[in-house]
């Protein structure tokens, strides 16, 4: 413990009186900014996971300090039922602005699980109150991360995540997530998306249409899936298959959104409107928990005339964390932070494809804007992973946060998602800083190719 923490007296001595994993093996943060942070050990690292997918903006932004200063001058917590708040109403005003037409009415709460819990409550609710009361199921897909929240986890197609917890949830269909390179990567891809799109059509009359309720969807997967992108026609015949069916689509935002894909909403790639969406993570970029259900009023009007939306957070629209919301958002929209996300995305890109020719252990580089992953592999012709045991992935981010370099973690378990790194650096990211994140990566991926020699 670090000079000025006390031990606890009547407890038994610890390193760290925490017990998130890993936390006792990394330094103390001292203080960040842009994309750097500078450890209690004197080190400095450069952020290229922008925590997890979260500091859109970079550290220590001045004009979202400001905003959080002025909103903690005047109130830091005026409570929903007792007050507005003009940062809450100021936020979502800003926010809908945002949306595409229809989508015009926000809910806050505190984050990411928050986010789709209130979507898949408020479908739910949404179903009782047109005279659907029989449809209760969510479809989703394997894998796919919605969070760690009992009703987001039902829908979470990650089992080592979800398995302790079954008897504990509803289960909820599953259909495969598109995933193009990791299986075989040479069926037409246009085919493949609408393949897959059109399980969503066989899961939705196998389970009956009348029980199902909605479809959850990462636009672009996240941390899952490792930056998959699905084929060009899939989030359009997923559209497709829901109105025919009635059945709401769900977005969830949390990774995508706010500009991280190159766009404010990954969703508008592919101009495809759904009929909710998550958002969380860039959204108050980490200055403050936040996060939104966005609703269209028709929908929400329905709701509230049935006897209201029975779901909320004491947090829920926290005028701090509003306040930071609001100034991200401006940040992101006025210096145009979805555009260099683009370029740099696209910088970056280019840089991560020249160490795929440099390392054979790299089987494919993918993503969209500046959410891009590495996924290794024993052998790029027959796809055949690396041995679980090497955790290939698991090792670069140790070796890289070794070198000062930080990428998104994730623990490989049983080869379920692939093993691979997440490069989600800030969107506020410079030329020259893409080509340092670079160097440090390349650098660190010249470990990897040591300890893996011979191994496999
Ligand atoms: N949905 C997606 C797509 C996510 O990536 C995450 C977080 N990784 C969540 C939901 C859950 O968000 P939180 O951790 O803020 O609860």
């Amino acid at each position: 413990l670090p000079p000025g923490i006390k031990r606890a007296a009547h407890q038994a001595p610890a390193d760290s009186y925490l017990f998130y994993q890993a936390h006792g093996t990394r330094p103390f943060i001292d203080r960040a900014e842009g994309i750097w942070m500078h450890g209690q050990d004197g080190k400095t690292y450069m952020d290229a996971a922008s925590g997890a997918m979260v500091c859109n903006v970079g550290h220590s932004n001045p004009r979202v300090l400001k905003a959080m200063r002025e909103q903690m001058e005047r109130a830091t917590f005026a409570y929903r039922l007792q007050f507005q708040s003009e940062a809450a109403e100021g936020l979502a005003a800003e926010i809908v602005d945002l949306m595409p037409a229809g989508l015009d009415r926000v809910f806050f709460v505190s984050g990411g699980s928050e986010a789709v819990e209130s979507c898949l409550k408020f479908a739910r609710q949404y179903m009782i109150a047109t005279g659907q009361g029989t449809r209760y199921k969510v479809i989703s897909r394997h894998p796919s991360y919605h969070g760690s929240t009992l009703g987001a986890l039902a829908v979470t197609g990650y089992t080592p995540l979800s398995a302790p917890f079954d008897p504990m949830m509803r289960p909820m269909p599953k259909i495969a997530t598109p995933r193009h390179y990791l299986d075989g990567g040479t069926e037409d891809e246009d085919a493949y998306a609408l393949r897959h799109a059109d399980m969503l059509e066989e899961a939705i009359l196998r389970e009956g249409p009348d029980t199902v309720m909605a479809f959850i969807v990462e636009p672009v997967g996240g941390a899952s899936t490792g930056a998959v992108v699905p084929g060009a026609p899939y989030h359009a015949r997923i559209r497709e298959i829901c109105d025919k069916y009635g059945i709401l689509l769900i977005h969830d935002e949390v990774m995508t959104g706010v500009g991280r894909t190159g766009a404010f909403l990954a969703s508008e790639h592919w101009k495809v409107v759904p009929d909710l969406i998550a958002m969380s993570k860039g959204f108050a970029a980490g200055y403050a928990p936040l996060g939104a259900m966005i609703a269209p009023s028709r929908m929400v009007a329905k709701v509230l005339d049935a006897g209201g939306y029975a779901h909320g957070h004491t947090y829920a629209g926290n005028p701090i964390a509003c306040a930071a919301g609001r100034a991200v958002v401006r940040e992101v929209v006025e210096r145009d932070l979805s555009a260099n996300a683009r370029i740099m995305g696209a910088r970056q890109m280019a840089g991560l494809r020249a160490l795929k020719e440099e390392f054979p252990f790299i089987g494919d580089v993918r993503g969209l804007g500046l959410l891009q992953a590495v996924e290794f592999v024993a052998d790029r012709e027959t796809m055949r992973v690396l041995p679980p045991e090497l955790n290939a992935a698991a090792r670069l981010v140790e070796i890289a946060y070794e070198k000062g370099l930080i990428v998104y973690f994730r623990r490989t378990r049983g080869g379920q998602s692939g093993d691979h790194i997440m490069v989600t650096p800030p969107l506020t990211i410079t030329d020259k800083e893409v080509d340092t994140l670079l160097e440090r990566l390349r650098d660190s991926l010249v470990a990897l190719r040591k300890e893996l020699a011979g191994r496999y």
